[in-house]
């Protein structure tokens, strides 16, 4: 069932300077939507998102396992359960990482990109894409080739904008030009960005504004590292960090990262939030990001997290306090 208020709450902020606006949560398909997960629970993620006002959904030609077998999910829940809802829906796939065997099935090549959004868009039975990006600079190919890829699926009418993933600030720059100048403007960059990790303030957030971009963070909450799931020590079973095909793992778990999580965590306490709710306000606080990106593994973590909009506001005093805990 699709609820009739499913935009009553949620907050849509613009996408730089552009007519798109995003959800200040977004959800992305990497982990938990594969053929060898339970089609039901990703389904109900997917729907329970959407009734939340979530109307950006994130892929990639290789999210899985096996790759591809994401966006086949997400297909069959459009078809099956989102008939009609095509234009209220905001799609995105990329390709950029390995996908299929031989020397055409990786990095940035025009011969690549273009082959794999073909895929992606007949694996989830749709004409075109919202966003289609490049998944991370190639230092091989010339970025006018990868980026002339890109402008190719807007003019071919495959996507209808484009973005770039990891680039770093000055390929972002000169990205950003090439695009300019093929009349198909950069709409928006995938940096990975929490309170742990936050290269993108050295440059990036700066080249971003001065281009008029938005952004997008991956992985806010740190694959659920900065969530209450492993406070106790413990590695809970069918965890990220449990799991073998993941890229969190139980070993990355020090005790030093604990104490900064705990401490995190009464920080987050004294707001009246959970870490997770907290972790996801402090990247949309001003002069963070557009949109917060994160994954789950079940519709409960989708409900929890969405009520983070209800405090996105931070005194000096909380700010200081997370800077200094997470530089320890
Ligand atoms: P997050 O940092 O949001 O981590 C999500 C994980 O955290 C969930 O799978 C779940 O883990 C746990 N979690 C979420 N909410 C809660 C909660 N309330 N309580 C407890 N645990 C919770 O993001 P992801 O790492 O999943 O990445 C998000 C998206 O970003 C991807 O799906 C993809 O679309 C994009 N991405 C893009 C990349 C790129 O190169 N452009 C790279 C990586 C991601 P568990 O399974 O343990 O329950």
């Amino acid at each position: 069932m699709i609820n009739a208020n499913r935009y009553d709450k949620m907050v849509y902020r613009r996408c730089g300077h552009s007519g798109i606006l995003l959800p200040a949560l977004s959800l992305g398909l990497w982990h938990n939507f594969g053929k060898v997960d339970n089609y039901e629970n990703s389904k109900e993620m997917i729907l329970t998102a959407f009734n939340l006002g979530i109307t950006h959904f994130d892929l990639a030609n290789n999210y899985g396992p096996p790759y591809g077998s994401a966006e086949e999910t997400f297909g069959r829940v459009l078809k099956e359960d989102l008939k009609g809802y095509r234009d209220e829906l905001l799609i995105s796939t990329k390709a950029g990482w390995d996908m299929w065997p031989g020397p055409y099935g990786n990095f940035g090549s025009r011969k690549y990109l273009i082959a794999s959004l073909d895929q992606s868009l007949k694996r989830m039975g749709l004409d075109y894409v919202d966003i289609f990006y490049s998944h991370r600079r190639d230092p091989e190919t010339p970025l006018e080739e990868t980026m002339g890829a890109l402008a190719s699926t807007v003019h071919q009418g495959k996507a209808l904008y484009v973005g770039i993933s990891s680039y770093n600030a000055l390929d972002t720059k000169k990205a950003a030009t090439i695009l300019k100048n093929m009349g198909v403007p950069c709409l928006i960059h995938q940096p990975s960005y929490s309170m742990m990790n936050r290269w993108i303030e050295e440059g990036l957030t700066d080249v971003l504004r001065q281009e008029g971009i938005g952004s997008i963070a991956f992985c806010p909450l740190d694959q659920g590292l900065l969530t209450s799931k492993y406070l106790d020590g413990t590695i809970p079973e069918g965890s990220r960090a449990s799991k073998e095909y993941s890229y969190l793992s139980a070993e990355s778990i020090t005790s030093e990262l604990l104490d900064k999580i705990r401490k995190l965590n009464e920080v987050a306490k004294r707001r009246g939030q959970t870490l997770a709710q907290m972790a996801l306000a402090w990247t949309l606080r001003e002069g963070g990001v557009t949109s917060a990106l994160i994954g789950a593994s079940h519709k409960a973590q989708i409900e929890e997290n969405v009520k983070a909009l209800d405090n996105l506001e931070f005194s000096r005093e909380e700010l200081i306090m997370i800077d200094h805990i997470v530089k320890g």
